[in-house]
């Protein structure tokens, strides 16, 4: 057989002609692209959205992984559910409490971070060509997945209060008009990303009550609803409607990402197809980090941590908000996260956030812009900055170094 030949940097792809049609949507993110520059020492990246495990008791762990391994190892480090481990499905049934939601173990599947379960829902949902309604902005990773597997997504306005529930019932009576099918509406409830907002518990009953007239499903992704600064957590939409919500959680920022555990909560026929998707997709989710975050758990002071993580949160954002108040020109604006990771600024009118990118970086700040965030285009006039890794002290060196660069962009 003749192999084709490539030599590493070689821009040459023999097998183009060969690809799957669904790899069309399969391109770099933009945030992806800026990694590699982002994580130069000099730069100030505001780019990324790491959590910061810092605060994290590293001899708690290895404690809790030494004694995994010593006392059921050979369960930890063998096959296990498709569905996943089920005292782990009942530890993650207390943590939906906290958001009102009632859950039954049986509902839950476990999957590798919730981005798995982004990729789940849609396999099991999308047909190409298929409609998914999305706020405008939207995470860039369930955007690459939505484009894998061929949807159209449709963006719907958002504004500080989240969703706006008149875009939405506008949008799906102009899908359905042009003749198309609406799969489901996929939303970010809590601290969004990008915006860092959060849906108002008004608003909250209105999408539910459009979505259940319009017999629409709703995916609530939910990875930041227990680092809220202030107050207690907000109620899922998936608490007031169990029928008609897939809900998707993460230990990512609650815990450690590296163990990738997330999972979905999904009506019965749901959870069936999930896990049937799961197992040809995985055959298990790893048993070892799944019995590493329910022995972690079990055995240590979890919900304090999380507070931890809330305060040192807090305080980076403190820093980032201060900052853009302090440095920025009129004509700028940003919201005013109450938890999560990120803010959402808009440039003066006239300033394109990705053309300006290239003199950030020259100027030792990174961030990610807008457009990054929609499937169509939009979003030149906005970009995402994270206060969740740099320190304090970085944060405001960021801002300030990229409020000399917009500065300079309006005299230009
Ligand atoms: N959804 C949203 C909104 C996110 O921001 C992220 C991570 N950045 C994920 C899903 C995926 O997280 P994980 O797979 O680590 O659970």
């Amino acid at each position: 057989m003749n192999v084709p030949q490539s030599s590493p940097g070689s821009r040459l792809d023999n097998y183009v002609d060969r690809y799957a049609a669904r790899t069309a949507g399969m391109t770099a993110s933009e945030v992806r692209a800026l990694f590699a520059v982002a994580s130069r020492p000099e730069v100030v990246s505001l780019a990324g959205g790491m959590p910061n495990i810092d605060a994290l008791p590293l001899d708690a762990v290895a404690d809790t992984v030494a004694r995994l391994v010593a006392e059921r190892g050979t369960v930890a480090l063998q096959y296990g559910s498709g569905q996943g481990d089920e005292t782990l499905r009942g530890q993650i049934c207390d943590v939906m409490r906290l958001e009102g939601i009632e859950a039954h173990p049986d509902d839950i599947t476990v999957t590798v971070g919730s981005q798995q379960a982004l990729d789940l829902v849609t396999r099991v949902f999308i047909d190409p060509g298929d409609v998914i309604l999305a706020e405008a902005p939207s995470y860039v990773g369930a955007l690459s997945t939505f484009a894998s597997y061929q949807a159209d997504v449709v963006h719907v306005a958002m504004d500080e209060d989240g969703l706006i529930p008149e875009h939405l019932e506008n949008a799906i009576t102009a899908v359905r008009a042009a003749g198309k099918r609406i799969k489901f509406l996929y939303t970010i409830p809590n601290f969004h990303n990008p915006m860092g907002v959060c849906m108002s518990a008004e608003r909250r009953a209105r999408v539910l009550e459009i979505c259940r007239r319009a017999d629409l499903l709703i995916i609530e992704d939910n990875p930041y609803g227990l680092l809220g600064f202030d107050g207690e957590p907000m109620r899922a939409l998936r608490a007031d409607d169990a029928d008609g919500v897939v809900y998707l959680g993460s230990f990512s920022k609650t815990f450690a990402p590296g163990l990738r555990v997330g999972w979905a909560v999904a009506p019965h026929a749901v959870r069936e197809k999930l896990v049937l998707a799961a197992e040809a997709s995985v055959l298990s989710p790893p048993v070892f980090s799944q019995m590493t975050v329910s022995a972690y758990l079990e055995t240590q002071p979890w919900r304090s941590q999380i507070k931890t993580y809330r305060e040192m949160y807090r305080e980076r954002r403190d820093a980032m908000l201060d900052a853009l108040r302090t440095c920025m020109p009129p004509g700028t604006s940003w919201t005013n996260p109450a938890g999560g990771f990120f803010v959402w600024v808009t440039l003066p009118e006239g300033l394109d956030a990705k053309a300006m990118l290239p003199r950030a970086v020259t100027a030792r700040v990174a961030y990610v812009p807008g457009t990054a965030f929609y499937a169509d285009g939009f979003g030149a006039s906005s970009m995402r900055l994270s206060f969740c890794y740099p320190t304090p002290e970085r944060i405001r060196e960021g801002v300030r170094r990229l409020a000399t660069v917009i500065s300079e962009e309006l005299e230009l």
